[in-house]
C-alpha cells in the first residue's frame, strides 16, 4: 500500500507549519483584530488560505472531492512543490522525457535534484522498456509526464502512463495542462485507484487566465496534506481566486471559446499541410501545432519581420516551430506571410 510518508523528505515530515490567524478563526463574520490588518478599504483582508469557495467550484467541474485538490500559484509553483516534498536536493532523482515542458529541469535544478531524461521515440511516445529499468531506483522519488506533450503536442499512450504508475513506488506527476483541448480522456478520473498519482492541471490555458497563475492538482488527500504544510500560507490572491470563481460561473463562454480554438486548429493544421515551406505538422491534441521546415531561424526570423511571433523549438527538436492557435485573423495572417515565405 502507498503511504507518502515513506517518501517525503524527513524535515517536511518534521516540519511546523506557519500558522496563520486564519487558520485559527475561520469564519467569515466578525471583527478582525486578528492579523495585523488594515481595518480600510476592500482588498486589505488577508486571503483564504485554502481557497475554499474555489476549491468547491472546481470539485464541482471536475467532479473530484474539494479534499483531493490542491491550488498552486500557477502549476510552477506545484512543481516545485513537488520537488521540494519528495526529492532530497544532492541525494534523490526525478525522471521526465525529452522533448518536454522546461520548467521540470528548472525546477530540479533549483532544488538540486537529479533529473533522468529519457528521449521520447519517433512518435514522440514513451518506450516503457526505457523506462523499467529506473522504476527499482531507490532514489527515483518522483516521474514527470507530460500528456498532451509541450512542445510536441501529443498525448501519451494511456496505456504505458498507467503502467508506469502503478509499477513505480514513488509519485508520478502528470501534467495536463492542455488536457481541454484533447477528446482523450483524462486521468483524473483514476486518482482514487493511484494514491500516487498526482494530475496537474492550469487555468493558463484554456480558461484563458494565464495572468491569474492558478495551477491545480488532483491527488490523494494524504499529498495535498503535504502541500499545504509546504505552501507559502497566502499563496494566492483574493483577486486572483476570485477571477477564477468569476469565470466558472461563465462555464458556457469557456466552452465556446475551447471549441473554437480545437476548429482552428484542426483548419491551421491543414492548411499548413499545403504550404511548401513547411515540411512536416505533427498531429496535436493541444492548443498549439508543431512543424518541421527546413531552416527554423531563418522562418522564425521571417515571420518576426512579418510582426508575427512564433517559438522556434530548434533547441529541443531540429528545425521544429512551435505555433500557438490564435483567432482565426491571426492564423489567417500568419498562413499568409507562410504562403509568401520567399515570393
Ligand atoms: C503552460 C503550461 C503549464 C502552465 O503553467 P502555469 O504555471 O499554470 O501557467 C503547465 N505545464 C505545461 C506543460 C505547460 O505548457
Amino acid at each position: 500500500m502507498f503511504n507518502p510518508d515513506y517518501l517525503v523528505r524527513p524535515n517536511v515530515k518534521a516540519l511546523v507549519p506557519y500558522l496563520c490567524a486564519r487558520d485559527e478563526f475561520q469564519g467569515k463574520e466578525g471583527v478582525f483584530l486578528d492579523a495585523n490588518e488594515n481595518p480600510y478599504g476592500y482588498l486589505n483582508r488577508y486571503p483564504d488560505p485554502y481557497q475554499r469557495d474555489l476549491k468547491i467550484a472546481i470539485s464541482k467541474l471536475r467532479k473530484i472531492p474539494a479534499e483531493r485538490i490542491f491550488l498552486g500559484n500557477g502549476s510552477d509553483e506545484i512543481i516545485d512543490l513537488t520537488f521540494r516534498i519528495f526529492c532530497n536536493p544532492g541525494i534523490d532523482k526525478a525522471l521526465t522525457f525529452s522533448p518536454s515542458y522546461g520548467m521540470y529541469q528548472v525546477s530540479a535544478s533549483v532544488n538540486d535534484v537529479q533529473i533522468i531524461k529519457i528521449p521520447l521515440n519517433k512518435d514522440f511516445q514513451i518506450d516503457f522498456e526505457d523506462v523499467s529499468s529506473h522504476l527499482s531506483d531507490k532514489n527515483l522519488k518522483l516521474i514527470l509526464i507530460c500528456s498532451p506533450n509541450n512542445p510536441t503536442g501529443n498525448s501519451m499512450n494511456r496505456q504505458t502512463v498507467e503502467r508506469i504508475i502503478s509499477q513505480f513506488q514513488g509519485v508520478v506527476l502528470v501534467d495536463e495542462a492542455y488536457m481541454d483541448f484533447s477528446d482523450k480522456p483524462s486521468l483524473l478520473e483514476k486518482i482514487a485507484d493511484y494514491p500516487n498519482l498526482i494530475v496537474m492541471q492550469t487555468f493558463s490555458k484554456a480558461f484563458g487566465l494565464a495572468s491569474v497563475r492558478v495551477g491545480v492538482a488532483y491527488t490523494s488527500p494524504e499529498i495535498v496534506a503535504y502541500y499545504n504544510k509546504m505552501k507559502p500560507p497566502y499563496n494566492i490572491s483574493t483577486i486572483n481566486q476570485k477571477a477564477v470563481l468569476q469565470k466558472l460561473t461563465k462555464f458556457s463562454a469557456y466552452t465556446g471559446q475551447i471549441r473554437k480554438i480545437k476548429k482552428e486548429r484542426e483548419r491551421l493544421s491543414r492548411e499548413l499541410e499545403n504550404i511548401p515551406v513547411i515540411q512536416k505538422v505533427y498531429p496535436s491534441d493541444a492548443n498549439f501545432v508543431l512543424v518541421k521546415v527546413e531552416d527554423s531561424g531563418k522562418l522564425y526570423n521571417y515571420l518576426v519581420d512579418n510582426g508575427i511571433v512564433v517559438r522556434n523549438r530548434h533547441s529541443v527538436i531540429d528545425n521544429c516551430i512551435r505555433i500557438t492557435v490564435g483567432t482565426r485573423a491571426e492564423n489567417s495572417k500568419l498562413l499568409y506571410a507562410l504562403n509568401n515565405f520567399g515570393k
